[in-house]
């Protein structure tokens, strides 16, 4: 049986950029919501007992285990950005991290710009990340519905939520505004 993890945070604390009542449906309705479905779905199969990650592997492009996969996936997913997310987080990284992304995009900047365009063009439901490519290399990718890194057997750094339940509630239609707060005041850099 899976459970909600819990956060490393109040669900206020992340005000004013996300409310509380936005955590409230999104951490304790829908995120709780995806691991009540996993849990259903994988009750007496021989998922049971396996962990997130491989259920998410073993189950990803299988048209006929996507109700697992998404669930699964949405699961993890969400935990990625709770923890991708502090309240005294936004800006650079600092040493290596902020070396990486010099050498990666030219410029803080430039990576704030390409990953900022990432999430706003993201059509739909889905995902933007911060991958690593190699030991020194990182890259932007986007995901669609409940897809992952984790099913294309790459190692993400940090996540942001583009479904309309994350930011609906605190910003209607403009996403991007969203992006910026999440760029600029919470995004988590661990080091
Ligand atoms: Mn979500």
């Amino acid at each position: 049986m899976f459970k909600l993890p819990p956060l490393k945070y109040n669900l206020d604390a992340l005000e004013p950029y996300i409310s509380k009542k936005t955590m409230e449906f999104h951490y304790l309705k829908h995120h709780q919501a995806y691991i009540d479905n996993l849990n259903k779905l994988i009750e007496n199969t021989e998922f049971e007992d396996m962990s997130l990650g491989t259920i998410i592997r073993a189950t990803a492009n299988n048209p006929t285990l996507s109700s697992i996969f998404n669930n699964a996936a949405q699961t993890w997913n969400h935990t990625f950005f709770w923890n991708s997310m502090h309240p005294n987080g936004g800006g650079k990284p600092h040493g290596e991290l902020m070396t990486d992304i010099k050498n990666s995009f030219g410029s803080y900047e430039n990576f704030r710009k390409e990953f900022k365009e990432a999430a706003v063009a993201q059509f739909g439901s889905g995902w933007v990340w911060l991958i690593k490519k190699d030991e020194h290399h990182l890259a932007i990718k986007k995901t669609s519905n409940a897809d992952n890194p984790l099913a294309h057997d790459l190692e993400p750094l940090i996540a942001i939520d583009v479904w309309e339940h994350a930011y609906y509630l605190d910003y209607q239609n403009k996403r991007a505004d969203f992006i910026d707060a999440f760029l600029d005041h919470l995004i988590f850099w661990k080091e």
